[in-house]
């Protein structure tokens, strides 16, 4: 028999509330049907340095080293990590959900010598606990999570720069889901690396992860001893490309790039303070709405993120049930529970494009269907908190 090629492929069109990614505008996909060039062609050169000139805006930055990582938001980790640790370099991380555990990993798989202090997940890092495990001595850098996607806080930065100040370290962030979502302005808050996703708030599909360094971390970078132990992810190497010297060093995903530049020109046409306000006011809805229905957040309201919801499942029920559920008569995709709270939480994304009353109406009406609640004033509820 000779091999039959499948059917060409049709996705369905789902409503994207899940974790990332979020549902993606069409200009953003028109974009990456355009015409291919060559990653040195003058027209790509352009596309470029638009898109850095943007996504810097967008960072609230000025940072020269500011360009999108080829990868996933985890290379934009990596990337950050193994270009600014040397082994046995001392690195102090905030772990307060899963993405705090994976910074943590990444660095001791780069040979820092790393400490951790564990803050309860669902709630902002406990920083004195944090201090207490830095013991008083010296580290090279301080790591946390900005939007914890695995809980659903949003942790304040000013007390991670004081402390990574008293420590002599630089700060690095991981703002993956919090970019064009909630406020970061890098350099006012003294953030010395950051990375980033294009899953989340931008509304861009996965595929590049945003990184900016400061001129300190830059002056790190240039003073390592060793090189740095991914040749793949070698800033010194890649920024002589985003650089005046457009020098080669892998292929750029040509089309992704389309698609940043498309998705970052959207964020500043409907303005970054418009679409935080945006976030704020559909993730309030969310939660109004979820209460309505008996359901509880997870995480007190101070410490909520705008984009990304947890709720406890109600004892007896099957959360993938529910999800399937969702998913099959609406379309509609949350997510459910990472680490400890998988089978005990759903996490709900509004971010981006999915950042809408008409999706949280259509995800509380699902809910509420599949939890085969009785009528209920959610929608009102949601409805009301939206136009506070
Ligand atoms: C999604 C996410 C990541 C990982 O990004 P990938 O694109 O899945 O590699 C890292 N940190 C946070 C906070 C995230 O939400």
């Amino acid at each position: 028999m000779t091999f039959q090629p499948p059917a060409p492929l049709l996705p369905p069109q789902r409503i994207l509330m899940g974790p990332g990614p979020s549902d993606v505008p069409a200009s953003v996909l028109q974009a990456m049907a355009r015409p291919i060039v060559g990653h040195l062609d003058p027209f790509f050169l352009r596309v470029m340095d638009e898109s850095r000139d943007m996504l810097r805006e967008v960072l609230g930055t000025t940072n020269t080293l500011t360009f999108p990582m080829s990868g996933t938001g985890s290379a934009g980790m990596e990337t950050c990590i193994v270009n600014l640790v040397e082994p046995g370099d001392r690195v102090l991380v905030a772990v307060h959900g899963v993405f705090g555990g994976r910074m943590a990993e990444v660095a001791r798989r780069a040979g820092a010598e790393v400490v951790t202090s564990e803050s309860s997940w669902g709630r902002a890092v406990d920083v004195d606990a944090l201090r207490a495990a830095a013991g008083g001595e010296a580290f090279d850098l301080v790591c946390v999570v900005h939007a914890e996607t695995s809980t659903g806080v949003l942790q304040p930065l000013a007390p991670l720069r004081a402390l990574a100040d008293d420590l002599g370290a630089l700060l690095v962030v991981d703002a993956v889901t919090s970019l064009a979502g909630v406020a970061i302005n890098l350099d006012e808050q003294g953030v010395d690396a950051v990375y980033s996703g294009t899953q989340k708030c931008l509304s861009c599909p996965p595929g590049l992860a945003p990184v900016s360094f400061s001129p300190r971390a830059v002056e790190r970078l240039e003073r390592r001893k060793t090189p740095v132990q991914s040749w793949y992810l070698d800033l010194s190497l890649i920024a002589r490309y985003w650089g005046g010297e457009r020098a080669y060093h892998h292929t750029a995903p040509i089309q992704m790039i389309y698609a940043l530049h498309e998705s970052l020109r959207l964020v500043l046409t409907e303005g970054l303070a418009a679409r935080q306000a945006r976030h704020e006011r559909v993730g309030a809805a969310l939660c109004a709405g979820l209460q309505a229905l008996g359901l509880k957040p997870l995480v007190p309201p101070e410490e909520r993120l705008p984009m990304l919801t947890t709720v406890a499942v109600p004892d007896g029920v099957d959360e993938a049930a529910v999800r399937r559920k969702l998913l099959t008569t609406l379309n509609l995709e949350i997510g459910g529970g990472l680490g400890p709270m998988k089978g005990r939480a759903w996490r709900i994304g509004t971010m981006g494009s999915s950042a809408t009353i008409a999706n949280v109406l259509l995800c509380l009406e699902g809910l509420r269907a599949a939890l085969s609640l009785g009528a209920s004033d959610a929608a009102a509820a949601a409805l009301a908190a939206y136009a506070e």
